[in-house]
């Protein structure tokens, strides 16, 4: 839709043109959001996507994702994949939460190609799937402050509520940083909505590191991501405990589920994810 109190869009070239941003002037990523409903407070919106930054760059600390990455390019970050002259390592298999996350969201493909991984975690759903996929994979964003300097946030602190996060006035998230040996994790996912192409009630994504520590996300059911960390991969009856023991305030009540319902299917979802995970453990052995 177009947005009439909108006077002014700059297309930021370097980090010194995100200056404007903070009170009436927003980042402009993709722009999914911030062009489906009034935007009554913005009278200006700097477009980051002219900032040129590479999707996907796999570094020493791990794979570095662009906030600029869109949908399309994050779900086709598969092992083999070439990212410029880099080709991702085919034995990273935490990156096959990616995809899945994706198309957890309801989404259309035109969406797919333009929203991003920045816009979807800034946005802070509870249904942000592909935010809860970088919290489940231990990311860590790196965020750039208005005086210059830079920030790191783990991400299973960077949302706090539905549409609220830990960003202050004038922040701009860069990237996403997913560790090493979150890349090298085996991982499993679950998601279950009222509908069949409905918004999800539940999504539950795990990872198994190579020591056998093991953090589930449960995301879309609780109004923020949570995190549910164990020393080895879980039996059903830990799992179960964890799951009951999440603050029972957390629990999101919308027309997508209620809040027992929700927490009720989150732990047959984690049941599921931890028995895949043990499976693959077995496979392995
Ligand atoms: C039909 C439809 C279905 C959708 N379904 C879902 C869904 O199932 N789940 C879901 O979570 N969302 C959904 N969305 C919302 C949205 O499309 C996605 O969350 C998307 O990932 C947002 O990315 P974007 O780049 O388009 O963000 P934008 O619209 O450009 O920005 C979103 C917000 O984040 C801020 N922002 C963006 N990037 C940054 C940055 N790098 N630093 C600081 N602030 C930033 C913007 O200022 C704005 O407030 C849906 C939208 C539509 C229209």
């Amino acid at each position: 839709m177009d947005l009439d109190t909108i006077r002014d869009v700059v297309v930021a070239r370097e980090r010194a043109d995100l200056a404007f941003v903070g009170g009436s002037c927003a980042v402009l990523a993709g722009g999914t959001f911030l062009f489906s409903e009034p935007q009554d407070g913005l009278d200006r919106l700097v477009d980051i996507t002219g900032l040129g930054w590479p999707a996907l760059t796999a570094t020493a600390e791990g794979l570095e994702i662009a906030a600029t990455c869109t949908l399309a390019e994050f779900a086709g970050a598969v092992p083999g994949r070439e990212l410029g002259v880099e080709v991702l390592r085919t034995e990273w298999p935490g990156t096959g939460l990616f995809a899945p996350a994706c198309r957890a969201l309801v989404a259309s493909h035109k969406i797919w190609r333009t929203a991003t991984v920045g816009g979807n975690l800034c946005l802070s759903l509870p249904a942000g799937a592909v935010a809860a996929a970088l919290v489940a994979l231990d990311g860590v964003a790196l965020v750039w402050s208005p005086d210059g300097t830079d920030r790191r946030i783990p991400l299973r602190e960077f949302i706090v509520g539905p549409g609220r996060n830990v960003l202050i006035t004038g922040e701009v998230l860069r990237s996403i940083t997913v560790p090493t040996r979150s890349l090298f994790a085996r991982t499993a996912f679950r998601k279950i909505a009222l509908a069949p192409l409905g918004r999800s009630g539940a999504v539950v994504m795990g990872r198994r590191e190579v020591d056998g520590r093991c953090a589930f996300a449960v995301t879309a059911a609780t109004s923020r991501p949570v995190v549910l960390d164990f020393d080895a991969t879980p039996s059903d009856s830990e799992v179960s405990a964890a799951i009951q023991a999440i603050d029972p305030t957390l629990w999101f009540d919308d027309p997508h589920g209620a809040p027992d319902w929700r927490c009720h299917v989150s732990g047959v979802l984690a049941r599921e994810v931890a028995a895949q995970l043990r499976a693959e453990v077995g496979d392995s052995q």
